[in-house]
């Protein structure tokens, strides 16, 4: 392995989109000096993602469960539609899967308004989100590993739930990923201390964000500090220009990391250099 330039913070090579080649497209990360964060989405792929974590330096493991996967229902993404299955939190499960020297954070955890099952009611979906969001940043706490965040659509409620830590003292650490809130909410993250990184959307025509005034997500990352960024690809999806609508690979993180560059003014290598940093200081790797 070369040493590492950059680290993916997001991707999911443990989901079926790389079931044939998964140690074709690691390597070919490596080879180039990019490492790799891959992250579960339940049990199942929480548990590849120590396996792959195991096996290749370079690679470390993110273990969790995602909000979509609380409920039944259809998901449609833009490249694979699946099934989600049913799967209630057990921390106990998680906790052991953590403890593994390959893990360095919790997730992705978090809350998901989007991707709605059918017949369920409104309440105990969002309660039932919400309570799994806590059970794992209690983990994150009790193992002190830092969060790696998912929200979609619901930033006053992500945000609601980490301030109410705040007042009780008790201090969190993570990554909103796939970051594409306004600037204002970026704004109260980073005053809880978090970083936020973007994926392949950065590099896609601008577009004024909604419930912001008149932003566009290149808007938000220039005003981002450099010290506060994380870059991701969030593969298999939202493969970044050249390669979009491809199916996405860490190696093409590289792109998120020069569209930064060019947004804030700076070289590639400086961009390289401090979200390496970055990620390393947080998650510790
Ligand atoms: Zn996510
Ligand atoms: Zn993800």
């Amino acid at each position: 392995m070369q040493e590492l330039q950059l680290i993916d913070a997001h991707c999911h090579l443990n989901f079926n989109a790389y079931k044939e080649d998964a140690d074709e497209v690691i390597s070919r990360s490596l080879e180039q000096g990019i490492g790799m964060f891959v992250v579960g989405s339940q049990s199942t792929t929480s548990a590849r993602a120590v396996d792959y974590a195991a096996r290749y330096d370079g690679v470390w493991a993110i273990v969790g469960l995602h909000p979509i996967h609380l409920f039944e229902q259809e998901v449609d993404e833009a490249e694979v539609e699946f099934r989600s299955r049913r799967e209630r939190f057990d921390p106990g499960h998680y906790r052991t899967l953590a403890e593994r020297p390959e893990v360095v954070g919790i997730g992705e955890c978090g809350l998901d308004y989007h991707h709605r099952p059918s017949r369920i009611d409104e309440g105990l979906f969002r309660s039932r989100q919400e309570e799994t969001f806590r059970a794992q940043i209690e983990l994150s706490l009790e193992l002190g590993l830092p969060l790696m965040i998912h929200c979609r659509e619901a930033h006053e409620e992500v945000l609601r739930v980490l301030e109410d830590y705040r007042r009780r003292g008790q201090v969190l650490r993570g990554d909103v990923h796939c970051f594409s809130g306004t600037r204002d909410i970026a704004a109260r993250y980073l005053d809880l201390g978090f970083h936020i990184s973007f994926t392949g959307n950065l590099t896609y025509k601008p577009r004024v964000i909604e419930g912001g005034n008149g932003e566009t997500l290149q808007d938000v990352a220039r005003q981002v500090p450099l010290e506060r960024l994380l870059v991701e690809t969030d593969a298999p999806y939202l493969a970044p220009v050249p390669h979009r609508g491809e199916r996405n690979e860490p190696a093409f993180v590289r792109h998120i990391a020069e569209k930064i560059a060019e947004i804030k003014g700076l070289t590639y290598e400086e961009v390289a250099r401090q979200t390496m940093l970055n990620t390393r200081r947080l998650f510790g790797v």
